[in-house]
């Protein structure tokens, strides 16, 4: 069975551990990724943590005619695609930027593919398409609907993928939709490494514990959760790898029983199950690294939700996978990262 695999994005947070998890799990990685968001130091990293020099090429996915060349040099399986932009308040100010990026950038891939006849792909979606739940723990029949440009791309990316699952039963395609990934790898070689200010929770915490940053605002302390702060599913980020190394394991296993059984469109969760309040993980946080977390409370964020966290069951029944990594191992491992790597991957 072919087992050679196209990650776009690779070089970046959840792609670089992903590209560890894959190789672990024997398949051979090319990385495609224009570099926009990350650095060849983190392919570096991977690539001493593997053991092993990365296929690696700098290009961006709407470069039709490099993928084109990509797709003509190596014989993939499929494609796990992790490329796009992520920054909520960046889409709003520049709507097209992310249109442009996530949702023609994801066309020209799949144009390729098509072209290729590479008709395997895993594609990075979000909790975010589910916009404000109407009941929790939110599962993959639960309605969609965005308000911002970010959710927008990856939903329109979704009924995309839909519509050319129903046209064309020869795709295979696994919208995973990601709850709220933290952590870094074990050895703290690898990590999140944003370029400015974080908007996330999880490197703005890290950022005060290291004393790069003086103070966590929390976003809201009146919403109707166990202590009044927003309830998220923080996932490990190499829990998350795996659930991609299982999606791709599924989808050798469906194509490979039938070349003719497609499974077309198959969203499936990617959370624990688990709700933590954003007050619980400045908690664990301030207890796993002894430092202190200064914080004060300020005004609801626009946009935010109380609370979110997954229904896993689909991922469990489907892929035989499961979350297995606790708040604490969550914090152990950013807290690693963050404190031998103050600035990222320019601390080196
Ligand atoms: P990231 O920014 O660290 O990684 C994305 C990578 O894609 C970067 O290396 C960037 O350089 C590359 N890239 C962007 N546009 C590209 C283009 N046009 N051509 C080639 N490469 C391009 O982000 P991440 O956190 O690793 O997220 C990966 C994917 O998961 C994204 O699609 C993101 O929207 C999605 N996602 C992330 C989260 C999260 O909280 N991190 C949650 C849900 C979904
Ligand atoms: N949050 C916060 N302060 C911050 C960043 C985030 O209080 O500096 C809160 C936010 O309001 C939400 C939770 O932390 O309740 C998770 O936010 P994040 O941006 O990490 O992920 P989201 O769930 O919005 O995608």
């Amino acid at each position: 069975m072919k087992n050679k695999i196209l990650v776009t994005g690779g070089a970046g947070y959840i792609g670089s551990h992903t590209c560890i998890a894959l190789h672990e799990a024997g398949y051979d990685i090319v990385v495609y990724d224009n570099l926009s968001n990350s650095s060849r130091e983190a392919i570096e990293r991977v690539s001493k943590l593997i053991d092993q020099p990365i296929d690696f090429v700098k290009g961006d996915i709407r470069d039709t005619d490099l993928l084109k060349q990509v797709f003509a040099e190596h014989q993939f399986f499929g494609v796990i695609h992790f490329a796009g932009l992520k920054a909520v308040g960046e889409s709003v100010a520049k709507p097209l930027l992310y249109y442009n990026n996530n949702v023609s950038g994801t066309i020209a891939l799949l144009e390729v593919m098509r072209e290729a006849d590479v008709k395997n792909l895993v594609f990075s979606s979000s909790a975010t398409v589910y916009g404000d739940p109407e009941s929790l723990p939110i599962n993959e029949e639960s309605k969609r609907s965005c308000t911002n440009p970010y959710g927008q791309s990856k939903l329109m990316v979704e009924h995309i993928l839909e519509d050319l699952a129903a046209t064309d039963d020869g795709w295979n395609l696994i919208p995973l939709r990601y709850f709220n990934p933290v952590g870094a790898h074990p050895s703290g070689q690898i990590g999140e490494d944003p370029n400015d200010i974080p908007n996330n929770l999880m490197p703005y915490i890290s950022q005060v514990a290291v004393g790069k940053l003086e103070k966590l605002s929390i976003f809201g302390n009146d919403y109707s959760t166990v202590d009044g702060t927003g309830v998220r599913d923080f996932i490990h980020v190499t829990d998350l790898a795996q659930g991609h190394v299982a999606a791709l394991n599924y989808l050798q296993k469906q194509v490979g029983r039938d070349k003719y059984s497609s499974i077309g469109f198959l969203p499936i969760n990617l959370g624990t199950g688990k709700g933590t309040s954003v007050l619980e993980l400045v908690t664990a946080f301030s207890e796993v690294s002894g430092q202190n977390i200064p914080y004060q409370f300020s005004a609801r964020r626009a946009g935010d939700i109380a609370s979110c966290y997954a229904s896993a069951d689909k991922a469990k029944d489907l892929l035989g996978w499961e979350a297995t990594l606790s708040i604490t191992e969550m914090c152990q491992d950013t807290w690693r990262w963050q404190s031998k790597n103050p600035n990222g991957y320019h601390s080196a």
